[in-house]
């Protein structure tokens, strides 16, 4: 097994100009992590935030970003006894928790004292491996490509947090998700449809529109034309909507707009 591998890295903050390709050490992984020889990651917004220096997130320098990651298990920790094997395809969840604390246990690991992300507060995935716990790997669905998998695990957990844990969005609800072509935005509409409520959808373009039908909007608003507001308030005859998402933040109190 080498030690050394090949890593995006960056050791100030700045522009892309900061990153630097470089051999760095094969991460050792706990007794309860497993080491992923990475596929795909994707470039998510929390990556650049993170390499500019956001102040809401202290990291140590060196750092590896990369948030969404898709790969193959290399080896697994001495205390694992689930069902994964190395070899295997899977892809990992981001948000990291404790699993143990009051917070985890009700299932809201978000509010764990220990909540990080990969790839901002621990190294990411712009590396040949990751070190990642255990319970943050999932096996690969065959459907899926390495790059698909890798497209959408924060945006998603983002998009269901607002959609279904915050809003709890109920059959015939309307929801206005703002920006169909985000990745937050794309999820949040199929999230919605899912949940069986009539989804509005906004965009800049009107090629994007198309797009956002197939995902499951019922009625695409192109705001670069059209007023939003009007339109959901005749698409609603004046009742307006349930729940507003607006990419890319969660909402704590779900706004009505364009009630009567
Ligand atoms: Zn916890």
């Amino acid at each position: 097994m080498p030690t050394i591998m090949k890593a995006v890295t960056f050791h100030k903050h700045g522009g892309p100009e900061k990153l630097i390709y470089e051999d760095v050490a094969i991460p050792q992984i706990g007794p309860d992590e497993m080491l992923v020889r990475v596929k795909a990651c994707a470039l998510n917004h929390l990556d650049i935030w993170i390499r500019q220096g956001i102040p809401s997130y202290t990291i140590s320098l060196p750092h590896i970003s990369g948030c969404d990651v898709s790969g193959v298990i290399d080896t697994v920790g001495s205390a694992y006894s689930g069902h994964l094997v190395p070899g295997q395809s899977v892809f990992v969840m981001p948000g990291i928790s404790c699993g143990n604390c009051d917070e985890c246990l009700i299932g809201k690991e978000n509010r764990c004292a220990h909540f990080h992300i990969l790839g901002a507060q621990r190294h990411g995935g712009y590396a040949e491996y990751v070190a990642v716990p255990a319970g943050n790997v999932l096996p690969l669905p065959a459907n899926l490509t390495f790059e698909q998998a890798a497209a959408f695990p924060l945006v998603s957990v983002t998009a269901w947090h607002m959609v279904k844990t915050l809003a709890d969005v109920q059959p015939g609800e309307t929801v206005l998700v703002m920006g169909a072509g985000s990745g937050v935005g794309s999820m949040a509409i199929q999230m919605a449809n899912l949940l069986g409520a009539r989804v509005l959808s906004t965009v800049g373009a009107e090629d994007k529109k198309e797009k956002a039908t197939m995902l499951g909007a019922d009625a695409v608003i192109n705001h670069s034309v059209e007023n939003v507001w009007e339109r959901v308030t005749a698409l609603t005859h004046g009742h307006g909507v349930a729940l507003l998402t607006p990419a890319g933040q969660a909402v704590e109190e779900p706004p009505r707009i364009g009630s009567s």
